[in-house]
């Protein structure tokens, strides 16, 4: 349908579409799974070495070591690190189930931090309160792709003797005051999920890092504790299988010298949302002056949020709720946690996340954001 016809009927607006971006890779990604065809190379190889290469000098480091999926780019890292029974990770506790995940399979125990208000990301403060004496590091998250004070989040944590460790799933390609998310922790670990703003065509991950032998323990972790690279027997570590499978490596060749265009597109839409949406109704989580993050998602906070989630069903518009649950008041993690987290524990019945997509129109989210308004205003009046 054309443009006009489509404002015309008004077109159901989706939460998440990613027919845009697979078209837009679709002819260069078959001409390459051809030629893998030809030559039956499918778990590492040429093709994963490549996105690696890339991948590790797009973030600014100098390793990359490819995975089978973000879960375990964290917990194989914190493996790397040392980081096991006994040990606590501060976690912040509205993040996706995984970082904490991730904490728990390396044999250590999340301890769960509260967050900002405004930007809904770790502070010094809030980290330092979760911080016991068992504490080795901090899982930093780029929630929704944005990035906190860096500068201040990892003074703090050196002046607590704590690693960094960046979750940076959400945030493929944002920076802090010039530097790119990845490169400011010992490990910067992603998940390429289809819906991140790096997606593969299925699952895969990755790490990054300056340090060579993180990662050459990465590399061997990731390839049943192999020691010497491929051709070698000797298995120096329990390790697992999450290798990085060269048909999604070539997706995610393809994909990344497209993502800073994306990305813009995203801020684009979110500059909509921002500028249009109506404060006494509807409050976004909004972005530090440093930061120049990469809208994985739009999120606002609203009441009686299930209402106004129903509502603009109706009307044609989807979203999203991340994350309904904290994670410290989940049933495998409640027992951890014997403090509040106020923030947290207010926003999670308020938060909604709107439609994203660097494909999304302005005329789209224009539509998003007065809908947005009119319906979250229903109950005030
Ligand atoms: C997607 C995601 C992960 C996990 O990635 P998987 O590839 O699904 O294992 C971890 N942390 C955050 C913040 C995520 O958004």
């Amino acid at each position: 349908m054309s443009r006009a016809g489509a404002a015309a009927s008004l077109d159901a607006i989706p939460f998440l579409d990613l027919s845009g971006t697979t078209q837009a890779v679709r002819d260069e990604v078959l001409a390459r799974w051809n030629g893998l065809l030809d030559v039956n190379a499918f778990v590492g190889g040429e093709a994963v070495q490549r996105f690696e290469d890339a991948w590790a000098a797009y973030c600014d480091r100098r390793y990359a070591i490819g995975m089978a999926n973000g879960t375990d780019a964290l917990h194989l890292s914190m493996r790397a690190l040392g980081i096991g029974p006994g040990d606590e990770v501060v976690v912040p506790a509205n993040t996706f189930v995984a970082t904490a995940e991730a904490v728990v399979l390396a044999g250590a125990q999340p301890a769960f931090a509260d967050v900002d208000p405004d930007t809904l990301l770790l502070t010094p403060e809030t980290l330092a309160a979760a911080v016991t004496p068992r504490t080795r590091a901090v899982a930093v998250v780029h929630l929704y792709g944005q990035m906190p004070d860096m500068d201040a989040l990892c003074r703090t944590a050196d002046e607590l003797d704590l690693l960094v460790i960046e979750d940076m799933a959400q945030a493929q390609g944002a920076a802090w005051r010039g530097r790119r998310a990845g490169s400011f922790g010992a490990a910067g670990c992603t998940s390429f999920y289809p819906g991140k703003n790096l997606g593969a065509f299925g699952d895969a991950g990755a790490v990054v890092t300056d340090d060579p032998e993180l990662a050459q323990t990465l590399r061997a972790l990731r390839d049943h504790g192999r020691a010497g690279g491929t051709a070698h027997h000797d298995h120096a570590y329990v390790g697992t299988n999450s290798r990085l499978d060269a048909l999604q490596a070539v997706v995610l060749e393809a994909k990344l010298s497209r993502l800073d265009d994306w990305n813009t597109r995203r801020r684009d839409v979110a500059a909509v949302y921002h500028e249009l949406l109506d404060r006494t109704v509807v409050r976004p989580v909004s972005e530090l002056e440093g930061s120049r993050g990469v809208y994985h998602l739009a999120v606002v906070r609203v009441h009686d949020r299930d209402r106004v989630r129903s509502e603009l069903a109706e009307l044609g518009i989807g979203t999203g709720i991340h994350y309904a649950t904290p994670c410290h008041l989940m049933s495998p993690y409640r027992h951890l946690t014997d403090r509040p987290l106020p923030t947290v524990e207010a926003d999670a019945a308020q938060l909604l996340s709107l439609p994203m997509s660097p494909f999304l129109s302005v005329e789209d989210a224009e539509r998003v954001a007065k809908t947005v308004n009119e319906v979250a205003a229903r109950d005030l009046r």
